[in-house]
């Protein structure tokens, strides 16, 4: 962490660099900002006509060019009529505008991110200006920099996309062409960095999802509404059992309610506030408006307060997977990371302030024996929000309850040595909580699980449970989901198993292949037994060779591939192909049958 500063002026400096690079070979190139950002530079630039690849190669090479003359970064104050007059004359048009902001109003911020470098943030005007020189190249900007080019290792960045941004990011504005670098202390970091990116695009889940025919989309349903084809949804419903399973060891009730419900639900739930744009609004012939369900908390609200609710029925556990939708913004829509409609694992615990810290306990313990088997477990850190010790009074609920509550959670992950994060003023207004964070792919963090406390929502809907003493008292509701959403979960899976899945979860366990026509029968017979079993099984007898046919299957990622001749049909055996693993020889079919068997039921990796 110590070379971030240092690194962040490489990153930064190659922006001059490359800028400079450009002046030099599209001379009438008009110049916008260019920042350091995650991973790496961009630079924004207006040009006749777009750069090409050659030309990106040769302002690279250019740029390596600039760094090995071991040019010194130059800082100059202008006054800024002086800086005015002399990008004018240069024709440096968005210079100017820049300049004249900052003049007026002290200040370039607008929507684009590389303004803030600019921003002196002052209420007036300003007089005077930073100004950086690396060869003939002049730019605005407070730094900081490199001193000199011969700090940057030349072989340490490398240009790698380009994009069509408007200046200032509004569309009534000229379009510019970004060009994106990126850039790391050293070659190997580099090159790791790529490394990186060429495994994630193998794993990218909408890549796989299209290869493996999990799910579709159709611009006739809409963007943001994925569909689960028949391979997609034999994975959605082995989720689903595994989760029922957890559900029903645990005492946990399955309940079913319907996706929309009228908005005076959402007005007392506060929801309707709270997701205000992002409804769904659905109006009924009978001048009735009803809103497409973004949570189910409030629906389960309602099957808690349909009957008197005494202390002994606590705690109350329901659970439910179903569809929620939130009209995300379309620019947001991508993938299975964020959709319009998505399946949750939703629970709704009801329980006494007491018996927080048993409940939040049992659900930590669930989450953690999910992930573990799936092997996910390890590549995560939890957090727990808890209220800003300065404010105490801006959050909603009794200050003692939230007292305990808080720390029965941190109580919860000291047993279970979760470790959770404290994250002070990060808690919801009404109440304290712990989330589970996983890594996807590319190295972001995803939120999955959560245990969510909540002392506001039974009282907004009056809940009450009547207490030893015989007096009315608000139960506290216990909002969780164990792998969040279907959707981002699968993405999350795709990507962790670049679409291997274990042998539970693939959407076909098994495919058997007869060596020639000859062995049909005996094939044929292979799949009777397995698919009587309950494994999802498929024959392939098509007339392609045999090295084909194992070809197509390895595609699909079919777990285990049964391949049967002459030797395995007079000695009733199998010979085994895993994927990933190859070739395992072959094993009596009686002992194939029951290591499938074993390895599905017991769910493992
Ligand atoms: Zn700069
Ligand atoms: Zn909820």
């Amino acid at each position: 962490m110590e070379n971030s500063e240092q690194l962040h002026k490489i990153r930064h400096s190659l922006a001059h660099i490359m800028a400079s690079a450009v002046q030099k070979i599209k001379p009438e190139a008009s110049f916008g900002v260019g920042p350091a950002i995650d991973n790496g530079f961009y630079y924004d630039f207006l040009v006749d006509e777009n750069f090409t690849e050659a030309e990106l190669k040769s302002i690279e090479k250019e740029m390596r060019s600039i760094i090995n003359k071991k040019i010194q970064f130059v800082h100059e104050t202008w006054p800024i009529d002086v800086a005015i007059e002399y990008f004018k004359s240069n024709d440096q048009q968005f210079k100017v505008e820049l300049l004249n902001d900052l003049k007026t109003k002290g200040t370039t911020a607008v929507a684009d991110a590389g303004d803030d470098e600019l921003a002196e943030g002052s209420e007036g005007g300003v007089d005077e200006i930073s100004i950086y020189k690396t060869g003939d190249f002049v730019d605005l900007c407070r730094g900081p920099h490199v001193d000199n080019t011969s700090e940057i290792p030349a072989d340490c960045f490398k240009l790698n996309k380009m994009s069509g941004v408007y200046w200032r990011g509004k569309e009534e504005n000229p379009q510019m062409q970004r060009i994106y670098g990126l850039a790391f202390e050293t070659k190997e970091k580099l090159n790791d960095y790529l490394q990186m990116l060429v495994e994630a695009e193998k794993r990218d889940h909408r890549k796989l999802g299209q290869e493996l025919d999990l799910f579709v989309f159709s611009d006739m349903v809409g963007p943001g509404l994925p569909m689960y084809t028949p391979r997609g949804t034999v994975i959605m419903n082995q989720l689903k059992e595994a989760l029922n399973e957890i559900g029903r060891d645990n005492n946990m009730e399955s309940v079913s309610t319907p996706h929309l419900a009228k908005l005076d639900l959402y007005k007392t739930s506060g929801h309707a506030d709270k997701f205000e744009d992002e409804l769904f609004r659905v109006q009924s012939h009978y001048k009735q408006e009803f809103i497409l369900k973004p949570v189910n908390c409030p629906h389960h609200t309602q099957i808690y307060s349909s009957r008197p609710r005494s202390y002994k029925d606590l705690p109350i556990r329901y659970i439910e997977q179903t569809m929620q939708y939130r009209d995300e913004k379309p620019g947001q829509i991508g993938g299975l990371q964020r959709t319009r409609g998505f399946t949750v694992d939703d629970g709704h615990t009801f329980c006494t302030v007491d018996q927080i810290q048993k409940e939040a306990d049992l659900i930590a313990e669930v989450i953690e024996k999910f992930y573990q088997n799936l092997g996910l477990w390890g590549d995560h850190w939890v957090s727990l929000s808890v209220r800003d010790p300065k404010t105490p009074e801006a959050y909603i609920g009794d200050p003692d309850d939230w007292q305990l509550a808080e720390e029965m959670l941190q109580k919860v992950s000291d047993d279970r040595g979760l470790g959770a994060k404290r994250m002070e003023g990060e808690a919801a207004l009404y109440g304290p909580k712990l989330d589970f964070m996983f890594k996807d792919a590319l190295g972001r963090e995803t939120q999955l699980a959560t245990i969510q406390l909540d002392f506001a929502m039974p009282k907004r809907f009056e809940l009450t449970y009547t207490d030893k003493d015989g007096s009315d008292k608000s139960p506290v509701m216990i909002h969780r989901a164990i792998l969040g959403s279907f959707e981002r979960f699968m993405m999350t899976l795709i990507e962790h198993f670049a679409g291997a899945f274990p042998l539970w979860l693939a959407p076909e366990q098994v495919r058997v292949i007869p060596v020639s026509d000859k062995f049909g029968e005996y094939a044929k017979s292979v799949h009777e037994k397995l698919h009587k079993l309950g494994v999802r099984v498929k024959l392939d007898d098509d007339s392609e060779s045999l090295g084909k046919r194992i070809r197509n299957a390895e595609k699909l990622k079919v777990p285990v591939i049964m391949v049967v001749g002459e030797k395995e049909q007079e000695s009733d055996s199998v010979s085994i192909r895993r994927h990933g693993k190859g070739d395992l020889g072959s094993s009596s079919l009686e002992q194939a049958m029951s290591m499938i068997e074993d390895e599905i039921s017991n769910r493992k990796l």
